[in-house]
């Protein structure tokens, strides 16, 4: 029997029983990437060209194998001595390759970090060892996470989309959603600072989470915006986003803003029934509003019609499992979300990059310098790709001191009246008292490669429907509901209030188990497909 298509659930329960070992695991998972990933992300490498190129997912930057093998083989001990694995036992999982891992390259996509080895692993990756699961290795991002569409990352050929090749695979864990879509690994660990774990989720068909700011540690994790970006689970079913997020959350002295809130059993948050909560739908999340350089007029735009029914069908669902459906939900402050998001995370990132100089550790240019500042900018200016640059040179000029007023105070307000919309919809002493709002993930399916990379500003609008749940703090999962003409999966989110992830889960997988029997929910992508052909 091959394990690559096994939920993470079946494939623990079965290494724990020891019905398989966790090695075998290990070799279905890493004869799986072979087979559809092709060639690995390399600095700098030629973009993808050949026929296999353009028809592999790409998904890895580096295949940990002898980590892997140490790591299932100390499972396997664990299974043989009669000691308890953990709940992840043998389960292959990737880390998106912005968390640190000791003694692995860890290099955010970046050529500035190219060369660089991590002396310490990240909190969740630890506590992903502890739990059992097995490390295949680092996947690829966007270039330290600026972008939807993975694009952007300097080790080529970048991830494709599984379920259509010539399409992205979103951003910026688009690497982590696309091996888990393909069978490689069945969990991956990405990042979401304005909606990079969701929306590759949604474009690639699978679940993806972002844990309520403070819920899992950021210890070990490359920063972009420090308040707000959170580490959580990408999955291919909801049972084990759940199993995922319990053995990654909770307090970590080693991270200050990580929150001392006691972690509930998921599992059993999951199994409660939907019957009796009110969902919200908000308009607000069914456009795109945008400022039109050309016409500098603001633009409003309905998102793609297919994944509205998509969405209102899971409505529909909710609602006959005896959810109160609670409609035109006011979020006022929705289309601010984007403007707000790019002042705070070009500052927030202006500032995080400082640190990579050439001195500490890094690539460091091979030209000759005079003197320290000149060392700085020969390895900066070599070191680091287009989209950081832009987005430094962004942080710097919005931060300035003349405009401090202007742009940043201005856009904490706008964070602080995105985060109140929330508040007032979720008061269970308001007018509309809800438990969670239910929306679409993104704007559209995935866009073809190279259709909007290279346009900054229309590629941030992909974030429009995500990024104010990372300004708010609160949680967000996204889950697949279908498909649309092309074929292409479609994502809806539930938005809850802050700690409220079991319920979400348990909305999430509510759906899930109703829409079981349908013909949808057995589709495989096209290259996962020919293999069992
Ligand atoms: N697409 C967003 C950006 O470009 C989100 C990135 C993220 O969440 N890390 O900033």
């Amino acid at each position: 029997m091959k394990t690559c298509d096994l939920p993470a659930y079946a494939i623990a329960d079965l290494v724990r029983t020891r019905q398989i070992s966790a090695v075998e695991v290990l070799e279905d998972a890493l004869e799986r990437i072979r087979r559809v990933d092709g060639r690995l992300g390399e600095v700098d490498a030629p973009r993808a060209e050949s026929e296999e190129d353009l028809s592999s997912v790409h998904a890895f930057t580096q295949v940990t194998e002898d980590y892997a093998r140490e790591q299932a083989q100390k499972i396997d001990q664990l299974v043989k001595d009669g000691e308890n694995p953990g709940p992840l036992a043998g389960v292959p999982y990737t880390a998106k390759d912005i968390f640190t891992v000791k003694g692995v390259r860890t290099t955010a996509g970046s050529k500035i970090l190219s060369n660089y080895i991590a002396p310490y692993s990240a909190t969740v990756v630890e506590r992903m060892e502890a739990a059992g699961a097995v490390m295949l290795g680092k996947v690829n991002l966007d270039e330290f996470t600026y972008g939807s569409s993975s694009e952007s990352s300097t080790y080529k050929p970048v991830p494709r989309n599984p379920w259509d090749t010539s399409r992205v695979v979103g951003g910026s864990s688009g690497g982590s959603a696309a091996a888990v879509a393909a069978g490689e690994g069945a969990i991956s660990l990405g990042t979401d600072t304005g909606g990079s774990i969701r929306h590759p989720a949604a474009f690639c068909g699978t679940v993806g989470l972002k844990p309520t700011y403070g819920r899992v540690s950021r210890y070990g994790l490359i920063a972009f915006g420090s308040s707000l970006d959170c580490p959580g689970p990408l999955t291919r079913n909801v049972t084990d986003a759940a199993i995922t997020l319990q053995a990654i959350a909770g307090h970590d002295a080693r991270d200050a803003t990580s929150a001392a809130v006691p972690v509930p059993d998921y599992l059993a948050e999951m199994e409660k029934e939907v019957r009796g909560l009110r969902i919200g739908l908000s308009e607000e999340f069914f456009r795109v509003t945008y400022f039109d350089a050309e016409s500098m007029e603001l633009v409003e735009n309905p998102i793609d019609d297919q994944i509205r029914e998509a969405v209102l069908s899971v409505a529909g669902f909710l609602a006959q499992l005896g959810a109160d459906i609670v409609t035109d939900v006011p979020m006022p402050h929705t289309k601010y979300g984007v403007p707000t998001y790019f002042v705070i995370s070009r500052v927030e990132a202006s500032s995080n990059l400082l640190r990579f100089d050439g001195v500490k550790y890094g690539y460091r240019t091979s030209q000759s310098f005079k003197d320290l500042p000149e060392l700085y900018r020969k390895t900066r200016g070599e070191g680091f790709g287009v989209e950081p640059k832009l987005r430094m040179l962004m942080g710097i000029y919005l931060s300035a001191a003349q405009f401090d007023k202007g742009y940043y105070q201005r856009a904490l307000k706008a964070r602080a009246l995105i985060r109140q919309d929330f508040e007032t919809v979720f008061d269970p002493r308001g007018k509309y008292r809800l438990d969670a709002l239910l929306t679409p993930t993104a704007p559209s399916t995935a866009f073809p490669i190279g259709s909007v990379y290279g346009d900054s500003v229309l590629m941030q609008y992909s974030d429009q429907l995500t990024a104010t749940t990372n300004h708010a703090g609160i949680p967000g999962l996204s889950f697949p509901v279908g498909f649309d003409r092309d074929n292409l999966p479609i994502g809806a989110q539930v938005l809850g209030p802050d700690y409220s992830e079991g319920r979400l889960l348990g909305i999430a997988r509510a759906y899930e188990e109703v829409t079981e029997e349908k013909a949808w929910r057995n589709l495989k992508p096209p290259l996962v497909a020919a293999l069992d052909s």
